[in-house]
């Protein structure tokens, strides 16, 4: 008889098999390694309580996506030449609803670059209170640089494959980096002429044929209403507060807006070139302005600079480790562009410079190594998980409002985003307290959204 079935493995040992077997199973997929032994550090927690999930095999089978598409994306460019991509989608778990969650569409899109993405939104889903499953999908076109016709025929091609796949009460696509509101209205025109029926089969839809007020808004106001609530545990606001957000996006945009209704000071701004700083803040004015730069005439941020005189432009070298933006003294940061975007040294950078709170818009933006700084700091650290789950949360209403065939207010959808938020934090804060670990919202998101997925599994069975 092996020493295996005489001692059953403990906490421990389980968590690490299995992580190994991620490892062999996944090779050549860092991102999903780095996202899943994220969780798996806090689960660590959980296994020692309920040894049920380790009995019906829960993390084997939450690591296992239930269905991966990929499929061949041919389109003929504006030269008339045949152009391929490769297209996914990854329907990673629907123990709660429907799978849910963006496309993206950037020439760094992989396998497992859309597993991790896929992996988080499933626990991100559940901790939005709402019943929605996890997925994630896109392809490595790049829209930059294409015209608009060029995006509508990759688009056209792109459906004419996933349309079978997803459904209103299947799979609800949605956008994420280099799919907005134009990429979702040329998806939605194919899916209704492929299937011939009208259904809410994608959000971010545009106000005139099925979307929700506030969903362009909602990631942004979200991760913003999530850093409020960080601040409101420690008696303090942003009412005042120095801001550095990243990228130039929608969701860096929104975050922007939103900073500023609740008085507080953003102060930067960048893209994949660079980053510019501008001393005497963002205001309303040059934010309409970036929001033209970027939604309309689709330029780079590096003419904010030429526009605004006082505000300086700082190319960033991908190949260094730190990020000048990151260096830049400051209350609060707003990563809101990418994955691994703050590496240790900027971490620490922020550290030095007395940093209060870190919001993540972007999924996944801070290595394992910064993490483990920021709560190692006392920082004020809101997981991605939960900071910007305001997006697919809305996303969730933008359903309930079409199979309602209503249309709620702005007021409306942005209170319900907000009363979402609040909840959120809370869930994360008193999980965190439940588990021995106050303050750590880290272990309190994967948690909570942990629990209740696998519960969910436990009562469908071997499925
Ligand atoms: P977006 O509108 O396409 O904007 C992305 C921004 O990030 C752009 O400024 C882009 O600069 C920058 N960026 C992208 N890849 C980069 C890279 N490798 N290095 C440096 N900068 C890079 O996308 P988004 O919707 O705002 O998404 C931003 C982040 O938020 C992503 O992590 C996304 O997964 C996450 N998120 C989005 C939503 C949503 O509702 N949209 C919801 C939850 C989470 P360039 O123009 O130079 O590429």
């Amino acid at each position: 008889m092996s020493a295996g079935i005489l001692t059953p493995p403990t906490t421990g040992d389980y968590i690490e098999q299995v992580m190994n077997t991620v490892k062999a199973k996944n090779p050549a997929e860092p991102e999903f390694h780095q996202a899943v032994q994220e969780v798996f550090e806090s689960l660590r927690l959980v296994l020692q309580r309920h040894s049920e999930y380790r009995d019906a095999r829960i993390l084997q089978r939450m690591v296992e996506p239930e269905r991966v598409i990929m499929f061949r994306v041919p389109w003929f460019d504006d030269q008339g030449q045949i152009q391929v991509n490769r297209g996914f989608r990854i329907e990673m778990n629907s123990a709660i609803g429907p799978y849910k969650g963006g496309l993206r569409f950037h020439p760094s899109v992989n396998l497992g670059i859309l597993k991790f993405l896929a992996f988080e939104q499933v626990l991100k889903n559940s901790l939005t209170t709402l019943p929605m499953g996890g997925g994630k999908g896109g392809s490595d076109f790049d829209p930059k640089g294409k015209s608009d016709n060029e995006v509508m025929r990759f688009c056209q091609s792109f459906m004419t494959e996933l349309f079978r796949h997803i459904g209103p009460d299947t799979d609800v696509p949605a956008g994420d980096i280099g799919v907005g509101g134009r990429e979702i209205g040329f998806l939605f025109g194919q899916y209704k002429r492929l299937k011939n029926e009208f259904t809410g089969v994608l959000t971010g839809k545009g106000l005139n044929w099925g979307g929700s007020l506030i969903r362009p808004e909602a990631t942004g106001y979200g991760c913003v209403y999530f850093a409020s609530e960080m601040l409101k545990s420690r008696k303090d606001s942003l009412e005042g507060k120095l801001c550095l957000v990243s990228g130039s996006g929608n969701v860096s945009q929104y975050t922007v807006e939103k900073l500023l209704d609740l008085g507080a000071k953003p102060v930067t701004l960048s893209d994949s070139n660079g980053v510019i700083f501008d001393p005497d803040g963002i205001d309303r004015d040059k934010l309409a302005w970036v929001m033209d730069l970027k939604n309309v005439r689709r330029g780079r941020i590096r003419d904010y600079a030429d526009k605004f005189k006082k505000a300086i432009f700082m190319p960033t070298d991908l190949k260094l480790e730190h990020n000048p933006l990151w260096n830049i003294k400051a209350d609060c940061a707003f990563p809101s562009a990418t994955q691994n975007e703050i590496t240790a040294k900027d971490a620490a950078n922020l550290i030095k410079n007395g940093i209060k709170v870190v919001s993540e818009g972007a999924n996944m933006p801070s290595t394992l190594e910064a993490t483990r700084l920021f709560l190692e700091a006392g920082v004020l650290y809101g997981p991605a998980k939960a900071a910007n789950a305001g997006g697919v949360a809305t996303s969730g209403l933008e359903m309930s409002q079409n199979s309602a065939r209503l249309s709620w207010t702005r007021e409306e959808v942005d209170d319900r985003l907000h009363k979402i938020m609040i909840s959120i934090h809370k869930a994360c804060f008193e999980t965190a307290a439940a588990y021995g670990t106050p303050g750590n919202l880290v272990n309190g998101a994967n948690i909570a959204g942990f629990v209740k997925v696998a519960n969910s599994m436990l009562d469908q069975g071997l499925v």
